[in-house]
């Protein structure tokens, strides 16, 4: 790295649980975000922030009026444009060190396995369950490991996935098959605490970096297989564990 690199990073590479190796291995990693939206902005925020080499994101949607409550990234002017568009015009000024690529598309199983190839981690921050468990079917077939991060009103969802490892649960194992057909519930319908998007897509880009540094660093302990359920009501964490499924039709043997 460059004096002015290391002068960016600095505050990362003087932990001692992160270290030079450590940033090294964010500086090289290449991260795949699906959905810019209410987890996806503070998540691209922190992650291009850390200094990830490479994001690919991936989102169809155009800036909504109602998308600025929330969705920290986007202002007015930016209303009616492409989501990913805006998302990687912010990351070009934010670090022109960043690779971004941006794919304007709705990804769904026939497209996952082709977006998501080559990622060191997949972040998955969409709000439809179709297309969460396509990306997590896709993550066990490639063998990339997944951060899905999810919430509602005021409880979000984080948690690391290696359905590829042999002892590992994948997101299918956790949630079953019931949701493949429909969309589950959005923040349209439910409502959601702008605030809370910001907690959760913050805690879902530092589980990622976990994923990226594990083997390098000690906080790159991926934590596979638990789930971190944020309350942000009371406010609380509570962390369960997720087993593997040996009858689920993604990752069994
Ligand atoms: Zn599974």
């Amino acid at each position: 790295m460059t004096p002015d690199r290391l002068d960016r990073f600095a505050r990362h590479i003087v932990l001692p649980e992160l270290g030079g190796a450590g940033q090294a291995r964010l500086v090289q990693a290449h991260v795949v975000l699906v959905g810019v939206g209410g987890i996806g902005n503070p998540a691209l925020q922190y992650l291009a922030g850390a200094g990830i080499g490479r994001l690919t994101l991936i989102d169809d949607d155009d800036v909504d009026l109602s998308n600025l409550q929330r969705q920290t990234l986007f202002a007015p002017d930016d209303i009616g444009h492409p989501k990913v568009e805006v998302a990687a015009r912010w990351a070009a000024r934010f670090d022109p060190a960043l690779t971004i690529v941006a794919h304007r598309v709705r990804l769904d199983a026939g497209s996952a396995a082709q977006l998501l190839a080559g990622a060191d981690v997949v972040l998955d921050g969409t709000d439809a369950f179709a297309t969460r468990l396509a990306v997590a079917d896709a993550c066990v077939a490639l063998g990339v490991p997944l951060t899905s991060a999810a919430l509602g009103r005021f409880q979000g969802q984080v948690g690391n996935f290696a359905g590829h490892l042999p002892d590992q649960a994948c997101y299918r194992c956790f949630v079953g098959d019931a949701f493949d057909a429909t969309d589950c519930d959005t923040c349209a319908d439910q409502g959601v605490l702008g605030a809370m998007v910001g907690m959760v897509g913050a805690f879902a880009a530092m589980q990622a970096l976990r994923v990226v540094t594990a083997g390098v660093s000690t906080l790159g302990d991926p934590q596979w297989g638990r789930l971190h359920v944020i309350d942000g009501l009371t406010p609380g964490l509570r962390t369960m564990r997720i087993p593997k499924d040996p009858e689920c039709r993604t990752c069994h043997a």
